[in-house]
């Protein structure tokens, strides 16, 4: 792809002068070696603990709104599971939180068409910021190529999973989380990062990671004071077929 340029010009008095600005890309934030390597993963144990706040049950997105507009919520729930319609966009949770442990379980549905990026593409945002969030990649990483630090269980551009643990397309899989919240001075300066700790079906892929900020497509992350934020589920625009999710609980800790 041919890089593209903007032009800002230079102060008014500095006749003629301009300065030519890299604008990011995508791929300029890609990663692609090492591969982590694949794990084939065990059993999880998943029933929510009796203290856990139950985000999702099977019967209703009571606890869910459209990150949009804040109406309801209209992904699509049956049999126990909710579905993601994209054109109703990402939902994000009523409640805001600080630090927790979360379990979410997902599905890329069998017959997943599509390569790369777009192949089932969701994401978990720990935290959902008017300047952006923190995600945890859901896409499907079975025999899947695509950069690593955009696989599943990659946060966002930040950090591959220590491994690839991802179950086959219509195989449900589990994420658990430890999502400590970053914190900021009074002055709006970052005092102490984000941390990730996540387990995908059971097996360690981010271990205390320090987050750069929020996860972006293109540029350089970057950290805006925030407090407790809701927690939200991608709808992402590939084409692929919609992903299911189930089972979601947290802990506030
Ligand atoms: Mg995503």
């Amino acid at each position: 792809m041919v890089a593209t340029m903007i032009v800002v010009a230079a102060a008014p008095l500095a006749a003629q002068t301009t300065r030519a600005v890299p604008q990011p890309r995508p791929q300029d934030t890609e990663v692609w070696t090492p591969v982590p390597k694949v794990v084939t993963p065990g059993s999880v144990d998943a029933a929510a603990p009796s203290d856990a706040v139950v985000l999702f049950d099977g019967k209703n997105l009571d606890q869910w709104v459209s990150a949009r507009d804040g109406s309801a919520a209209k992904w699509t729930v049956a049999n126990g599971i909710v579905t993601v319609n994209k054109p109703s966009g990402d939902i994000r949770t009523k409640r805001s939180f600080a630090n927790y442990q979360l379990h979410i379980e997902w599905m890329i549905p069998a017959g997943i068409t599509g390569e790369g990026q777009e192949r089932g593409n969701s994401g978990v945002f720990l935290a959902s910021t008017p300047v952006g969030g923190y995600e945890l990649q859901v896409v499907d990483s079975y025999q899947n190529r695509t950069y690593v630090n955009g696989q599943a269980a990659s946060i966002y551009k930040q950090y591959p999973p220590l491994v690839n643990a991802a179950r086959k397309p219509g195989e449900w899989q589990t994420y658990d989380v430890v999502w400590t919240a970053p914190t900021f001075n009074a002055d709006g300066s970052l005092a102490t990062p984000a941390y990730v700790t996540a387990f995908h079906n059971g097996v360690l892929v981010q271990n205390h990671v320090a987050l750069k900020g929020v996860t972006l497509n293109e540029g350089v992350p970057f950290y805006r004071k925030h407090g407790p934020a809701p927690i939200l589920l991608q709808a992402h625009g590939d084409r692929s077929a919609p992903i299911s999710y189930r089972n979601i609980w947290v802990r506030e800790l």
